[in-house]
């Protein structure tokens, strides 16, 4: 046994790292109870035209709220998700939930054309996972086309052939494809041409450097391109200022995210923001703060 190995072995295991081993480990149980008992709950960041402030969609955000431990991040708990295997029910409890708040919208006529959920890479390697959508959209009552689901380049270095089908078979139900924090991966441009994607998102940190380093701006008008040739819609993530925003429309970015438009909203709290940003647009859009 290890402990009769002169009594060295222990030090493998420092105090500070059995203390986080530990701390995981409990953390991973109140991210079960959460799942389990609702106590997690999606945000929606307004997507939005850079040219007209039309609204593109919403992303779906996750929020943990523990009574003891207070916020804690997806940063943080979509990891812990990941090591604990509660991924895949993380991601079938927000498209649920996602797809439920869409056909609540519908009936109470609010103008948000679409709403993208985030699924891990692991739930994108699940047979099950094309199957388990469809079977949500039917008994959510939505149209597919409302749905679309945001995949990161991570994703396919592991299993790109199955990544890919679970792909196509999602594009087969008729829901969205996106490619999420584009540009920070392992992906090479040919993924975009062999993967049926219908958006892809500029990762925030060219966004960043748009005002100031020029391969951010050679790489954001690089992939603008490849969007059009392709027909794919482009994002820009993390939008904070209206130089970026004036730039970004320039260049013909088609779509735009960030806390410069919103922050990721509470449910109760979009009905007002879609109203107001739809009675006071175009001018909303020359109205936001500049930088
Ligand atoms: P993401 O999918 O790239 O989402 C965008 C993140 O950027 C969100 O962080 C959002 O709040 C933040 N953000 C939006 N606009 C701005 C901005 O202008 N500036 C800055 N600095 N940040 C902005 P959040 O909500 O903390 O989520 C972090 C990541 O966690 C997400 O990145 C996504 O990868 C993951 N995540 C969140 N919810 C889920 C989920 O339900 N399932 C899965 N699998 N992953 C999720
Ligand atoms: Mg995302
Ligand atoms: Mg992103
Ligand atoms: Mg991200």
């Amino acid at each position: 046994r290890a402990r009769d190995a002169g009594g060295n072995c222990y030090r493998f295991f420092s105090p500070a790292m059995n203390q986080r081993a530990h701390d995981r480990v409990i953390l991973g149980s109140a991210l079960r109870t959460a799942l389990a008992s609702d106590r997690l709950r999606l945000v929606y960041q307004p997507q939005v035209s850079p040219h007209t402030g039309a609204i593109h969609g919403v992303e779906a955000l996750a929020r943990w709220h523990d009574p003891v431990r207070g916020d804690i991040s997806p940063v943080r708990f979509i990891p812990l998700a990941e090591e604990t295997g509660l991924i895949q029910a993380l991601g079938e409890w927000a498209l649920r939930q996602a797809c439920r708040q869409m056909a609540r919208w519908m009936v109470e006529g609010i103008g948000i054309p679409s709403v993208s959920v985030n699924l891990s890479a692991r739930h994108f390697r699940e047979p099950g996972l094309p199957s388990m959508i469809a079977a949500i959209l039917q008994e959510t009552g939505i149209p597919a086309n409302r749905l679309m689901v945001e995949m990161t380049e991570s994703t396919m270095i592991a299993d790109l052939d199955s990544t890919i089908q679970a792909a196509r078979a999602i594009r087969t139900l008729g829901v969205g494809l996106s490619m999420d924090d584009f540009g920070t991966g392992f992906s090479t441009l040919a993924n975009l041409v062999n993967l049926p994607l219908n958006e892809v998102k500029i990762d925030r940190s060219f966004v960043d450097g748009l005002n100031r380093v020029d391969e951010s701006r050679l790489i954001v008008n690089a992939v603008l391109g490849i969007g059009r040739n392709l027909g794919m819609s482009i994002v820009a993530e993390g939008v904070e200022t209206k130089q970026q925003l004036e730039l970004l429309d320039e260049l013909g970015c088609p779509v735009v995210q960030g806390f410069l438009i919103s922050h990721p909203l509470e449910v109760e709290h979009l009905p007002g923001w879609v109203r107001t940003w739809q009675q006071s647009y175009p001018a909303s859009l020359a109205r936001l703060p500049a930088a």
